[in-house]
This record gives structure tokens, sequence and C-alpha cells, in this order.
């Protein structure tokens, strides 16, 4: 398999220093207790990319694997020279794997898929080229999924439609791996919980050129899915913090000292009327609910547009401090032989 590669394996550096030879395309595969499927994995992607043209490295993510994955790749490594591997301390999920990926990639293209072959690498080619017609961000879509209908496709269908409402982004499948980025893209954004599957929403955000076709999706074969019906749950609450990223996180001031500025007016209005009643007209105001209202209004504008402050300062530590990753790597293994023959 390697006899045909034409390309140095010296590219990788165990640091994320500049090479001098970038490939074109970098696949990166989170793992997480993939044992069985990593042999198959490695060889699919190399038998697509074996005759494509394009060089490329497998970047594989093990995130904390129990099932002895960590020392599979460790071992596939020394007689793969496209595979490099890093190796996180424990297992922080898909999205920080993927964030991991996405940092030592070194491809002007990076091609994210999963790492039980549920996705097809023969579908890579596929993608590289549709983005190569002017796109930063090819998205694949299951259209024939092979997953559990009610656990899996029914909520799926329901948060792709959210997903798609909120963000304003018209794609069919987020949740699909399979997506194909410009490296220069995905360096810009950050990524956190379950956000790896807002991807394509970040992307928008940073005025990103979208579409997605259709590919093909594989039914497990060996080891199990991760991921259960909790994880729409965890979904949704990622979907609201997009939308409160989308709306307020560069201007927190604007709506809540806003409606604190509102809150304040609102007060003043009706302390000065209840002031009249009592200074003008002499009637007494000390059982008025009116006064409880007017109190109570003041405080809360007070206290909002102090907050609207506060969140301001906090946005920009956010801000300033975002390069801050979201994993610690204990290892990186890097390709050890020499050029293939
Ligand atoms: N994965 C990971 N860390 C985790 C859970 C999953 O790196 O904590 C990887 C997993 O090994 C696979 C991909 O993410 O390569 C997708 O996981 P899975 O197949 O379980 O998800 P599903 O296809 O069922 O949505
Ligand atoms: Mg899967």
């Amino acid at each position: 398999m390697s006899a045909s590669f034409h390309f140095s394996s010296r590219y990788g550096h165990p640091t994320l220093g500049l090479s001098t030879h970038q490939p074109d395309l970098s696949v990166v595969v989170p793992i997480y207790n993939e044992v069985e499927n990593l042999p198959h994995l490695l060889e699919a992607i190399a038998t697509a990319l074996e005759h494509s043209g394009i060089t490329y490295e497998i970047l594989c993510v093990d995130d904390g694997s129990k099932d002895g994955s960590a020392e599979l790749l460790k071992q596939l490594s020394s007689h793969h020279s496209h595979l490099r591997t890093v190796l996180l301390r424990r297992n922080y999920g898909q999205t920080a794997a993927m964030a991991a990926g996405f940092n030592y990639a070194q491809g002007r293209i990076i091609v994210t898929l999963d790492g039980d072959l549920q996705n097809d690498p023969l579908d890579i080619p596929l993608l590289v080229a549709k983005l190569n017609e002017g796109y930063d961000l090819v998205s694949g879509w299951r259209k024939d999924r092979k997953d559990a209908t009610l656990t899996r496709l029914l909520p799926s269908k329901i948060a792709n439609l959210l997903i798609a409402r909120v963000t304003g982004v018209q794609l069919h499948d987020y949740g699909c791996s399979l997506k194909a980025y410009r490296s220069e893209l995905v360096s810009d954004m950050n990524l956190y919980g379950e956000l790896h599957r807002f991807l394509p929403a970040l992307a928008f955000i940073e005025g990103a050129r979208i579409t997605e076709v259709p590919v093909r999706h594989h039914a497990r074969r060996f080891g199990h899915s991760k991921y259960g019906l909790g994880r729409t749950l965890r979904v949704l609450a990622d979907l609201l913090t997009i939308y409160f990223m989308k709306r307020f996180l560069t201007r927190p001031m604007h709506v809540f000292g806003l409606w604190g500025f509102v809150s304040i007016l609102l007060g003043l209005g009706l302390a000065g009327y209840l002031a009249f009643l009592k200074i003008g007209l002499g009637e007494s105001i000390g059982d008025r609910p009116l006064l409880i209202l007017a109190v109570v209004l003041l405080i809360t504008g007070i206290q909002l547009f102090s907050f609207g402050l506060l969140a301001e300062l906090l946005m920009r530590t956010y801000h300033e401090s975002q390069n801050r990753p979201i994993y610690r790597v204990r290892e990186v293994v890097e390709p050890s032989t020499p050029d293939t023959p």
C-alpha cells in the first residue's frame, strides 16, 4: 500500500512548526474505542486516495480510548508513513478530539470523518473536488442514513430543522462528521461542548461559502455508538448558546443596557408622578402599589445596566483569551519510517 506514496513523510513535526512539505489534505479522525475499526479505516482511506493524485496525511486523535486503540495506533504508525497520531490524556469528547485534530493538521484542506467506518472514505475525493470549486466548507449529507429510526433519525431530523432555522445556514444534515474545510477557515473557529456540529454555523458567521453533497453511510460493523438520546438535549442546549452568541456575544450592553435604561426611565417617571401627588397635592402615597412598582423598576434597571457593563467587560476578556485550547495532549506520534522506497 505504502509503495505508491510519492511524497516525503518528513512533513510531520512533533510540534506545530511550519512545514515545508504541506500535504494537500489532512484526514482528521477522532478515535474513541475503535480498535477493531482502525486497520479497516486506514486501509479504506489509503484505497480511496491512492490514485487521486492528492498528497495527504491521516491524523488520528485518540480521545482517551480504553480498548487499546492508542497502542494499536502507535504500532500502526511505525509502518504507515501517512499516519500521524495525537493521543489525548483522557476522554474529552468528540468535539475536543476534533479541535485537537484541527490544531495538528497540516494540510491545506481538512476532511473530518468518523473512525467507525460509517462514513465512506471513497467520498473524500468527491468532497475535495467540490471544495475546489470554490467553497470553504463542504458538508456531507447522509441521504440514506443507517441508524436507528426512533432514537437517532427522528431527533436528528428535528434538531436539523431547528439548527437551520436558528443559524440561518440551510443544510440537511449537520450531524454528518464527513466534512471538508479549507484550513484557514478552521483555524479561526473555537470549539467546545458539542459544538462541532455547529461548525457550519460558526463558519457562516465567519463569512464562509458553504455547500453540501450527498454521501454514503453504512451501519456500524464493529464497536458501538457512544451516544444515545441524551445527546439531543445537549445539542439543544448548545443551540441556545449559538443563538445567544449570534445575537448578544459581541454587544451585551445593547441588550442588558437597553432594557436597564428603559426600566430606569419608567421607574423615574413613576417616582416623579408619586412625588407630585405627595408634595404637590398632599396625598398619602405610602400604601400605593405603584410606589412598590417604581422602586422595583429603579432597582431592576440599575442592576440590568451594571450587568450589561460587566458582561461587556467579560466578553472583552473572552474574545482576547480565545487561544486557550480545550484539551491537553499527552503525546504526538509521528511516522517513524524514513521515506518509503
Ligand atoms: N468519539 C470520540 N470521543 C467520544 C465519542 C466519540 O472521539 O467521546 C468518536 C468515535 O470514535 C467516532 C466518532 O467520534 O469516530 C463518532 O462517534 P459514534 O460513531 O459513536 O457516533 P454516532 O455515529 O453514533 O453518531
Ligand atoms: Mg458512528
